[in-house]
C-alpha cells in the first residue's frame, strides 16, 4: 500500500480486527454484485469505498428517473445510462484505487457461473426469483458464499448461504419454488427509500466480513427487518433434507 492508500483506509487499518493485513486482503478480494439497483447501490458503494480490490457488477437495465429515489449510486445525469456502467462511473470518482468491471447485459446462467467462479463472494442484489434461484444453484455448485437480500415496501430480509460449509441451507430450502406469479418487483410495488439502504448496507457488511473471515456471518439465520415498527427479527434456518438443490 502506498501513502495515499494508507490514509484512505486508515480508519479500517486502525481496527485491530482488520489492520494492515485485513486491508491488504480486501485489496486482493473480488466480489460479484448482481444488480445495481436499490440493494446493489449501497453494497457497491461500501465495498468500493472500503477497498475491495475488484467488483464485478451485473445489470442489464438503464437508469430511469423512477430509480433515483433509492438507487443512490446513480445520479440525475446518469438517467439513460446502463446501471452497471453508471455504478462504475460513480465508483471511479469515489475510489480510483479499485477495479470495477461492469457487465451491462442480461447474463445467462453460463455467464453467471463463469463470473461467480472468479469471485470470492457473490452478492445477490437482484429483484427477481429467476436470478435468485440461478445464483443459489451456481454458488452451491461452486461452493461460494452467497449474500442474499430482498426488500419491498417497508420490509426486508438478509441471509448468508455459505456453501463452503456442507451443512449450509440454501435459498431453495427457504423458498422452494416460488412461481412466476409470486414475482414481487419494485417495478410494480412501492419501496421505502432508506429500507434498501439498510438491507444493502447489511449485505455489504456481511460480504466484507466473509472476505476478512471476521465475526459470525448470517449463515443459518434469516434477518428480517420491519421498518415501520423498526424491529429486526432473526429466524433460524435449517437445511431442507429433501431440498431439490442442496440435499445430497
Ligand atoms: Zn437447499
Amino acid at each position: 500500500m502506498n501513502d495515499n492508500q494508507l490514509l484512505r483506509y486508515s480508519r479500517h487499518i486502525l481496527l485491530p480486527q482488520i489492520a494492515y493485513e485485513g486491508q491488504e486482503k480486501l485489496a486482493q478480494s473480488h466480489a460479484l454484485i448482481v444488480g445495481a439497483g436499490g440493494l446493489g447501490s449501497p453494497t457497491a458503494l461500501y465495498l468500493g469505498a472500503g477497498g475491495v480490490g475488484k467488483l464485478t457488477i451485473c445489470d442489464f437495465d438503464d437508469v430511469d428517473l423512477t430509480n433515483l429515489q433509492r438507487q443512490v449510486i446513480h445520479t440525475t445525469q446518469s438517467v439513460g445510462t446502463n446501471k452497471a456502467v453508471s455504478a462504475q462511473q460513480t465508483l471511479a470518482a469515489i475510489n480510483p484505487e479499485i477495479t470495477v468491471v461492469p457487465i451491462p447485459r442480461k447474463s445467462s446462467e453460463e455467464e453467471f457461473t463463469a463470473l461467480a467462479k472468479e469471485a470470492d463472494v457473490v452478492i445477490d442484489c437482484s429483484d427477481n426469483f429467476r436470478t435468485r434461484y440461478a445464483l443459489n444453484r451456481i454458488c452451491h455448485t461452486l461452493k461460494k458464499p452467497l449474500v442474499s437480500g430482498a426488500a419491498i415496501g417497508f420490509e426486508g430480509q438478509i441471509t448468508v448461504f455459505d456453501f463452503r460449509h456442507d451443512e449450509s441451507p440454501c435459498y431453495h430450502c427457504l423458498f422452494p419454488d416460488m412461481g412466476e406469479e409470486a414475482e414481487m418487483r419494485c417495478a410494480e410495488n412501492g419501496v421505502f427509500a432508506p429500507l434498501v439502504g439498510m438491507i444493502g448496507t447489511t449485505q455489504a457488511a456481511e460480504a466484507m466480513k466473509l472476505l476478512l473471515g471476521l465475526g459470525n456471518s448470517l449463515e443459518g439465520r434469516l434477518l428480517l427487518l420491519d421498518v415501520l415498527e423498526m424491529e429486526w427479527r432473526t429466524i433460524k434456518l435449517k437445511r431442507d433434507p429433501k431440498c431439490a438443490v442442496c440435499a445430497s
